[in-house]
């Protein structure tokens, strides 16, 4: 019998970090991250065979998948006492992709599956909250009509939009229980319009969850990612099933994304974002503009307004960073005040930072000179060589605006405000700058043909700053 699902959970995993080629990089970090002990919500990996398998027969799975996977549930259910689909007390999930490197933003993720009419209301009631569980729902539909049943998105980011301006409100967080409410009903509507409706049973939810996340790996966008960073097709991705834990639950709940040194200038600090009363995406996804880790004196920080889970975290930065032996970056969430990672892999750098990082690691004796010279890629160092503002002329100038700096250099060209023309107008010869209000994996294509990025959303960890970075294009966001 072939083993196609591996658990984790409890401190416990079948998998380790060694296994990144059959449990794609999530997984196998998510397990090692159970062994050494961090708070990781229970859950199970998918193996990039079954995607192999599924390409090679014609979409479908193995026989004795289903029955794997009803196991790893059931185990999982056994840790968190509760049960999937259960209209008293669910237990929800988020299905992940996650390939043998990571390929930020390039593979899809639903959150918050589970729900349905009857298991929001459990949960509003479990929460004693009826605006979070509506909160959930709303997202939930969202994502999984767009990850899954391929829904176009803006129909349902208009109706969000619409919602807060009737109201006056500046903020998704603003929305009430009765407004989120209101907004699940027109999701369905939108969903039924378009003949793109949600599952209500859980368990196609999941199936449905599971198979889009492999359909994904074919997508064009996931081609073209692979393309411009050698990855070979047939290396398939993995799914992570894992229990969902809550940032989006109120005051006392946040998420964030953090490095464990700094990503552009590799200076060993403590550096992050993070949103309170927020989900997963919010943060990349630059929808409201994060806070920042450490201190800046100005009490926005969590180190502030939170210091013991400031003080867990710095704890598991540490952790982690002695562990791997190589920079971090991290995702957590914390839930009605307790801390939960997500998700850490080696974190993707600047030239600078990565000549900064391999050096300092040396002087810390973290790792040798051997092993310092392979952590800076000959292709990076092409980064060092690009083109920078004089700073006399800079003097001179006049700025128009100002943002951060997500990624480092100087570009000039004309501005684009769509992907599709930035790459239509860089293929005509045009040099060009692509505008965006924030970008996304579809935008791809236009980055990778474009000088220099804008966004007006988003900060140092949005997607246009670590895929500006990887590609060593600069970025303002
Ligand atoms: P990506 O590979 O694009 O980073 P992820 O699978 O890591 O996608 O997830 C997207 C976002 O959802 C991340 O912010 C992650 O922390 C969050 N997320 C994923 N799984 C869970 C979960 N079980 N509970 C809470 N948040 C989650
Ligand atoms: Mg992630």
């Amino acid at each position: 019998m072939n083993k196609w699902v591996y658990t984790f959970g409890n401190g416990k995993a079948e998998g380790d970090a060694s296994m990144r080629n059959l449990l794609g990089g999530k997984g196998a970090n998510l397990a090692e991250m159970n062994k050494v002990g961090l708070p990781v919500p229970p859950g199970f990996t998918v193996t990039t065979e079954v995607c192999t398998y599924y390409y090679n027969n014609d979409h479908s799975y193995p026989a004795d998948l289903k029955d794997q996977v009803r196991e790893a549930v059931a185990y999982v259910e056994g840790i968190m006492g509760k049960k999937f689909a259960d209209a008293n007390n669910p237990l929800l999930f988020s299905v992940r992709s996650g390939a043998r490197v990571s390929m930020p933003g390039m593979m899809d993720t639903v959150l918050n599956l589970g729900l349905n009419d009857e298991t929001v209301k459990a949960l509003a009631k479990a929460s004693g909250s009826e605006r979070f569980a509506y909160d959930s729902y709303r997202r939930f539909l969202q994502m999984f009509s767009d990850v899954v049943l391929g829904a176009d998105l803006d129909l349902y980011e208009e109706a969000l939009e619409n919602m807060k301006k009737s109201k006056g409100y500046k903020s998704d967080t603003d929305l009430t229980a009765e407004d989120l409410k209101e907004l699940v009903k027109e999701y369905k509507e939108i969903g039924l319009k378009i003949g793109k409706v949600v599952p209500q049973d859980p368990w196609e939810q999941l199936w449905a969850g599971i198979g889009a996340v492999f359909g994904s790996w074919m997508v064009d966008r996931a081609i073209t990612y692979r393309k411009l960073n050698n990855i070979p097709g047939d290396w398939g991705t993995a799914v992570n099933v894992q229990t969902m834990v809550f940032g989006n639950a109120g005051d006392d709940c946040a998420t964030g994304v953090c490095f464990s040194r700094d990503p552009a200038t590799g200076e060993n600090v403590y550096y992050g974002e993070y949103l309170v009363n927020a989900q997963g995406e919010d943060v990349v996804a630059g929808i409201r503009t994060p806070q920042p880790m450490a201190s800046k004196g100005d009490g926005t920080s969590l180190e502030e307004k939170w210091p013991h889970l400031y003080q867990e975290l710095v704890d598991v930065r540490n952790n982690l960073e002695a562990h791997y032996k190589d920079m971090q970056d991290m995702e957590f969430t914390i839930e009605e005040g307790k801390l939960f990672f997500l998700q850490t892999r080696n974190g993707k750098r600047t030239a600078n930072a990565a000549l900064r990082i391999a050096v300092e690691m040396v002087d810390e004796g973290l790792i040798t000179t051997d092993e310092a010279l392979l952590r800076v890629e000959p292709k990076q160092l092409d980064q060092l060589l690009h083109p920078a503002f004089d700073q006399a002329a800079l003097k001179a100038a006049k700025a128009l605006g100002k943002g951060l700096p997500a990624s480092p250099g100087a570009a000039a060209g004309k501005i684009y405000f769509t992907a599709e023309e930035a790459k239509a107008a860089a293929e005509a010869g045009d040099r060009v700058i692509l505008v965006r209000l924030e970008t996304s994996p579809e935008d791809i294509e236009g980055m990778a043909a474009s000088q220099g990025i804008l966004t007006v959303r988003g900060g140092m960890t949005s997607h246009a700053a670590v895929v500006a970075r990887g590609m060593g294009t600069c970025c303002v966001s």
